[in-house]
């Protein structure tokens, strides 16, 4: 491994070249696993980066070695300046990526195309309309169908995620399965994880081992576990003969610490070492004072836990007084 004096490493010898900023807290649906249901308290505007800021910080990561930056929220569509800030990124020399919830795929198709961003996840959790309403508490069902088929007509690598609960869309799982069999998408099945305001209870959980069980029993020979690739957070799978993947995201049950090579910027510049770490670094207001953020930057991961944020124990994970310090998933960006 060729780890050079400009990587961004932590005391657990992983490298960090993967950045995920999250570019509002804003959203315009209210997901009942993601988004508090008082709605997320915003700041004022000069709180949060400017796309000049976004840029300028995405240039001290790239000099530090990132190699992929994903832009998510909040919605991160919603943003006014969107179109903008993807064009900017896309001059730097890393992968780009985007999550979004789908529904103004449609509005920037020709910014993606023109930007070369061609990894695109889309968050959906059931194919039936009216779970939708009932889950993201808005109704842009058919809106959203509409522009995965939009992306797989414009031969984008288009990712699905779906957080699965239990009496909410676990019912559904060999559906997505089978939506595989026609479509060239690849699904993930994301472990429900606990965060303020989203009433997490593992009760409604369902892992790993039980979707691997469902999925034997239904598909037995035919089913194929893929080769993961290096960092990757889910372990694939593929039925014989069929377009599609799909994949399980453990964070809860079986966690991929190990390798894992991400940092989080939040929509206000603060960068959060781990998915599940209350600890914080104010990136924002060091650069705008003038301070040194590239310092910042690597100590903040150096200090980053082995494993989930110091959540080591599915005990400590499921214990409120220790994950309810950190922020609301919508505040985070997944
Ligand atoms: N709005 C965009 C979207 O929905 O794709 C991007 C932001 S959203 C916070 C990023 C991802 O986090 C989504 O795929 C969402 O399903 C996932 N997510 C949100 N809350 C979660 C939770 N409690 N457990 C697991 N995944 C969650
Ligand atoms: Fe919004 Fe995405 Fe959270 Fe749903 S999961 S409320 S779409 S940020």
């Amino acid at each position: 491994m060729d780890i050079s004096s400009k990587n961004i490493i932590d005391q657990h010898h992983r490298i960090h070249d993967y950045l995920r900023i999250s570019l509002t807290e804003r959203c315009n649906l209210r997901c009942v696993y993601c988004m508090p249901e008082e709605g997320n308290l915003l700041k004022e505007n000069s709180k949060y980066m400017s796309k000049a800021e976004i840029i300028q910080l995405a240039n001290v990561f790239v000099s530090l070695g990132v190699k992929k930056i994903r832009l998510t929220g909040g919605e991160p569509l919603i943003r006014k300046d969107v179109a903008e800030i993807i064009k900017e990124l896309s001059k730097l020399p890393v992968e780009l990526a985007i999550t979004t919830n789908g529904i103004l795929i449609d509005t920037y198709l020709n910014t993606f195309i023109e930007s070369g961003l061609r990894s695109i996840n889309v968050s959906l959790d059931t194919l039936k309309k009216d779970k939708f309403n009932t889950i993201t508490r808005r109704n842009y069902f058919d809106k959203v169908m509409a522009n995965i088929q939009l992306l797989i007509k414009n031969n984008f690598h288009v990712k699905i995620n779906a957080v699965i609960i239990k009496g909410q869309n676990d019912d559904e799982l060999i559906d997505f399965i089978e939506f595989t069999k026609t479509q060239p998408v690849h699904f993930r099945f994301i472990e429900f994880m606990p965060f303020d305001g989203n009433k997490w209870n593992w009760d409604k959980g369902v892992s790993y081992q039980d979707i691997l069980k469902l999925t034997s029993e239904k598909y037995g020979n035919e089913l194929k576990r893929l080769e993961d690739k290096k960092n990757d957070t889910a372990k694939s799978f593929k039925i014989k003969n069929y377009l599609g993947t799909f994949a399980v995201i453990s964070s809860v049950t079986n966690p991929f610490c190990d390798t894992c090579n991400r940092i989080r910027l939040t929509a206000d510049g603060k960068i959060k070492n781990c998915l599940f770490s209350d600890s914080e670094t104010d990136l924002l207001t060091a650069l705008r004072s003038g301070e040194n953020v590239q310092q910042l930057i690597l100590d903040s991961i150096w200090n980053k836990k082995r494993s989930r944020g110091g959540m080591e124990t599915f005990d400590q994970l499921s214990n409120p007084l220790e994950h309810g310090k950190n922020r609301a998933m919508v505040a985070i960006g997944g």
